[in-house]
């Protein structure tokens, strides 16, 4: 695949009706259609329909095809925030992948979408590759697996996206954005292995994390305030990404400190794990003590 004039060359291109102004993309948002199989169905929805829109649809059977360009502002994350940074349409390219969403195990088998079709009994039977997760970002719910085809065509779509753009960063899903509001993409996408093989080894939030943070001085603790407890979390940041939570009245020794998002944080290491914690509930501990 090769993107030139912000269209991938060679497929099919079908102008969304609701296209945005102008927009300097930075991450990419992976979502599911959570609609029909049907080829094309949920595609030509999305390019008539004014309520939404996305750059990007995958079929069942890898098919890409274009509603708007990589350049223009499109509608598929709604209520969203990256890092800290809201309306990530604003920002941000989609990719719709033909899925029927979260579904439900009901009577003798069935396995019901969301609009009463049932793809059971079984699932594997099928061919569709249904499992039963639950996920902290998922809930409950019995999940359809992504063909190969499709894997494929959202690896190649991205290698060409950000071979092509220069201020992509980052890939990442409705769920990550849009906590408790979306389930997309479901638990069955790999998505660490695309980030891998697309952006390579090293984390891009972490990398973000140590340019915007100085080390502290060695022998600096704090002791952590919220009775209730403080969560440690892998990046400085509210979306989803707490390793666990740390008791109040805990001491830990501060590795680094940053302000991200207009709040001071700082990493620490707890039970041998290195992480961000608001900097808020916690105290300094002087160095006599
Ligand atoms: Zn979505």
């Amino acid at each position: 695949m090769k993107l030139k004039n912000h269209r991938i060359e060679g497929i099919p291109f079908l102008p969304a009706r609701l296209t945005g102004g102008t927009i300097t993309p930075e991450i990419v948002i992976l979502h599911d259609t959570a609609g029909r199989l049907d080829k094309f169905n949920s595609r030509d929805y999305l390019a008539r329909t004014t309520k939404a829109s996305v750059h990007f649809v995958i079929e069942r059977d890898g098919t890409v095809s274009q509603l708007v360009p990589t350049n223009r502002r499109a509608g598929h994350a709604g209520q969203s925030s990256y890092h800290g940074r809201p309306d990530c349409n604003a920002f941000s390219i989609g990719i719709e992948i033909v899925n029927p969403g979260r579904m439900t195990r009901g009577a003798g088998g069935s396995v019901l979408a969301w609009w009463g079709q049932d793809f059971g009994p079984g699932g594997q039977i099928g061919g569709y590759g249904l499992a039963d997760l639950e996920t902290p970002e998922h809930g409950r719910g019995t999940w359809m697996a992504y063909a190969p085809e499709q894997i494929e065509a959202v690896e190649a779509l991205l290698l060409a996206l950000f071979a092509t753009i220069p201020s992509l960063r980052d890939i990442t899903t409705h769920w990550y954005v849009s906590p408790g509001r979306k389930v997309d993409v479901n638990p069955l996408f790999p998505l660490e292995a695309i980030r891998a093989r697309v952006l390579g080894r090293d984390d891009p939030a972490l990398q973000a994390a140590n340019a915007g943070s100085t080390p502290e001085a060695p022998g600096a603790f704090v002791q952590v305030e919220a009775a209730a407890g403080l969560n440690l979390r892998s990046w400085p940041s509210f979306n989803p990404n707490v390793i666990t939570s740390i008791p109040g009245g805990t001491r830990l020794p501060v590795n680094r400190q940053g302000s991200f998002s207009g709040r001071q944080w700082l990493n620490v290491t707890y039970s041998g794990r290195d992480g961000w914690i608001v900097a808020a509930y916690t105290q300094p501990i002087p160095p006599s003590a």
